[in-house]
């Protein structure tokens, strides 16, 4: 059987998932459910009804097409209301084939990896000028395992350069072979102190430590992502935690610090998921920088941002 991947996003020419001119694919489905999480739409394992509402234009076409009464629509003069009622909606996709303006889709669409790859393999030239490739994240990328796999060993049967954005809590066989095979790692790490891990991210931290170690002790080139959430991640204690911890693998190349933002917010809405980070503050440039040097007191090579 031909494998196929769910895909929800696909960048050309990141500069911030790996190193040089990067093509980035996004797989739907995570186990982790990070409250700050920037791509909620990569969450789910199944396709997802994407609502744009300032793209409506009232026409009623999908609340006549829609056989389980999911979609409301209220119209007052200018000001149009469209609501999707998601414990109705099967993501049948019936509604979006009868919206003309665009303003219903989906997120995730499913490609072989041949299908995949032959829209990867046009930015080739932009990987060879830059020491670019492929990053493969998500949602997270190894719970489509074999697909994953797959998709890897195209790439580098090819000479294109994989990365893997991981967050870590990885369990099935081809999933950490995944890993393996990758040139590089994207190696989000959230949080040392396993119940704070498990309150913030829905999942403990114990499976997330013991991949890290292997891969280090594999030789892997790791660049760790640490994300710095007001509330969540960013005491001293937990950060002073996760420096001395790394200072112990040799593999770790750099630590980016990413800083807490709201660029996904919006998305929040158009699947009718509550966002969650509506009053967090963010982080003031001094104490970035502080952050940063606590990391390089460790001997780490630390950045802003990545
Ligand atoms: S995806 Fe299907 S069930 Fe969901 S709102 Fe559209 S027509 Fe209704
Ligand atoms: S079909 Fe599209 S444009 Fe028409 S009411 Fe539904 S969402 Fe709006």
């Amino acid at each position: 059987m031909t494998i196929k991947g769910s895909v929800f996003h696909i960048i050309h020419g990141s500069f911030v998932d790996g190193y040089g001119i990067r093509t980035t694919v996004f797989l739907k489905g995570c186990p982790l459910k990070c409250i700050w999480c920037c791509n909620p739409e990569g969450q789910a394992f199944n396709q997802e009804l994407k609502v744009i509402a300032a793209d409506c234009n009232g026409c009623g076409n999908c609340v006549s097409a829609c056989p389980h009464g999911a979609i409301q629509l209220e119209k007052e003069q200018d000001d149009i209301r469209l609501d999707v009622d998601r414990k109705l909606c099967t993501n049948c996709g019936k509604c979006i084939d009868v919206c003309y303006t665009n303003a219903l889709s989906f997120f995730g669409k499913d490609y072989t990896v041949d299908e995949l790859f032959n829209i990867i393999q046009k930015d080739a030239i932009f990987y060879r000028s830059s020491e670019g490739g492929v990053t493969i994240g998500g949602g997270e990328a190894t719970w489509q395992p074999e697909f994953t796999l797959a998709l890897i060993r195209k790439c580098k049967e090819n000479y294109i350069h994989t990365a893997v954005d991981t967050c870590g809590y990885v369990t099935s066989a081809d999933g950490r072979q995944a890993l393996a095979e990758a040139d590089l790692i994207l190696f989000d790490l959230k949080g040392m102190d396993s119940q704070q891990h498990l309150k913030n991210t829905g999942a403990p931290n114990e499976i997330i430590l013991e991949n890290l170690k292997n891969l280090n002790d594999l030789g892997k080139e790791i660049i760790i992502r640490v994300p710095v959430i007001p509330g969540y991640t960013d005491s001293q204690q937990n950060l002073t935690a996760t420096a001395a911890f790394l200072a112990t693998l040799k593999s770790v190349a750099r630590v980016d610090i990413l800083p807490v933002h709201q660029f996904g917010k919006v998305k929040y809405s158009q699947i009718g998921m509550e966002y969650k980070l509506v009053d967090i503050q963010l982080i003031p440039q001094e104490r970035q920088e502080q952050i940063k040097m606590l990391f390089e007191s460790y001997g780490l090579n630390a950045q802003i941002g990545g």
